[in-house]
């Protein structure tokens, strides 16, 4: 690291030093491009600062009122995070753990995800400390209602396009686009993404970030002669992007033998790999309960209680659940378990040790989440795209165009990895392209 990006460092933690997920995830994007940002411009420009800092954030109260009669009062925010490729981008997230480090990290991740995909998003990210745990269909509509009557002002199809993330499916998009349209009067679709098929979805996308995930396991695969048949994925969570990480996984050949939740994990042998079980999975998603022993209570599968997934021995280690998920002791497992690929679902799911681990562990293949996790958001610009021209694309042409970026993201990242004499680092090579990707539109910009 040279002395610019250190004291680029050592400034980021004196001005933000309560926000540890967000200090986390620039310290290692950091450590990733440094062999590839020496060049003098970059201290000239001061671009680093610019580039691992947000451009603008807001936060809002959001007051609503319970079944019981009762008013909360929630906090939500908004983090704008880069702009220089294309409007502001990103999902919104309502968990009790959202603040203002969680959102910037977010922010920053998705900035450089998007910036893979090739498509023009800018990154952004927001959220609220909403826990829809337990809470009525009624009052998550006049939550995303609240939420919106603050956000409206600072969203549009050309400023800054929110989507969903966790706790936030297509039902809450729709209750937020409804809000949206009524506030501003305007029918703007393109001002969200993730939205129904009914006015202005597009289709595979709530299936995309499973799908780009396993799409991007298959080039892994590819590159060392294999193929997802007979594989054995080791899946954690039970969400959005498990969901989709089983039915494509299921489509290729391979099977999914595991999901967990807070509560523990669930094994089963079959594989997650009917209708019936894609539908249990958005049943128990929208029960609230958030609890995947559900599952085994279900079809009758085995369920630890208390445990992770990491113990599971297969082919492929898929962290689909949340940040930090999996710990020291996780990476270990799945070394000992001989598992040959990790392949991050989720955003930063390893901790800055765990994935460490990972990353030397010679017998391990590894994928960062800003390639491998960038599938929804790339469908989401295609739904952008679909919204701007009036038109709608088939299953089959969505799909084959998502197959085709996440390919492309593959082959940048390799490439980016490749001409830094970083060999087949996937990681550091998805940092390194993205980073050159933004630095370059930012510097043709000028300040
Ligand atoms: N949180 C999601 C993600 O990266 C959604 C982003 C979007 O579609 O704008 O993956």
């Amino acid at each position: 690291m040279n002395d610019y990006i250190a004291q680029v460092s050592e400034n980021l933690v004196k001005t933000y030093p309560h926000e540890p997920e967000y200090l986390q995830c620039v310290s290692s994007f950091l450590e990733m491009i440094a062999p590839a940002a020496a060049d003098q411009r970059y201290e000239k420009l001061d671009l680093i600062t610019r580039m691992v800092e947000p451009e603008r954030m807001f936060s809002f109260l959001i007051p609503w009122v319970d079944d019981r009669g009762i008013t909360h009062t929630n906090h939500g925010y908004r983090v704008q995070f880069n702009s220089a490729i294309g409007p502001y981008k990103g999902g919104l997230r309502f968990h009790p753990g959202v603040n203002p480090s969680v959102v910037k990290f977010l922010g920053f991740e998705q900035t450089y995800k998007n910036a893979l995909t090739g498509l023009p998003i800018g990154g952004a990210a927001g959220g609220a400390d909403f826990d829809p745990r337990g809470r009525s269909n009624r009052e998550i509509m006049r939550f995303c209602q609240s939420f919106m009557y603050a956000l409206y002002r600072y969203i549009g199809a050309d400023t800054d396009v929110p989507a969903g993330d966790i706790g936030v499916g297509s039902r809450e998009v729709g209750w937020l686009y409804g809000a949206y349209k009524k506030v501003t009067g305007r029918a703007q679709s393109s001002a969200l993404t993730g939205k129904g098929l009914t006015y202005g979805g597009s289709r595979i996308r709530q299936e995309a970030a499973g799908f780009g995930t396993v799409y991007f396991l298959a080039r892994m695969l590819e590159h060392q002669g294999a193929t997802l048949e007979g594989k054995r994925l080791i899946v954690s969570g039970f969400g959005n992007m498990s969901w989709g990480v089983c039915r494509k996984a299921a489509e290729l050949g391979a099977k999914v033998v595991t999901l967990s939740g807070p509560d523990g994990y669930i094994f089963d042998g079959d594989g997650v790999a009917t209708q019936e079980k894609y539908d249990f999975l958005v049943k128990m998603r929208y029960s609230g309960e958030d609890r995947v022993e559900a599952y085994a209570e279900r079809f009758g599968t085995e369920f630890y209680p208390g445990r992770k997934p990491w113990e599971v021995p297969g082919d492929a280690a898929i962290p689909c659940a949340t940040q930090n998920e999996l710990t020291v002791e996780d990476a270990i497992r799945i070394i000992a378990n001989n598992v040959r690929y990790y392949v991050e679902g989720a955003n930063m799911p390893a901790t800055t040790d765990a994935l460490k681990l990972l990353r030397l562990s010679p017998k391990i293949l590894t994928a960062g989440a800003k390639a491998s996790g960038s599938g929804g958001v790339a469908v989401s610009a295609l739904e952008m795209a679909q919204n701007a021209v009036r038109y709608s694309w088939s299953r089959r042409e969505v799909d084959e165009k998502l197959r085709r970026i996440m390919s492309a993201i593959y082959d940048a990242s390799a490439a980016a990895a490749e001409a830094y004499g970083l060999g087949y680092d996937l990681i550091a090579g998805n940092d390194i392209a993205a980073f050159q990707r933004i630095s370059e539109a930012m510097i043709a910009q000028g300040l």
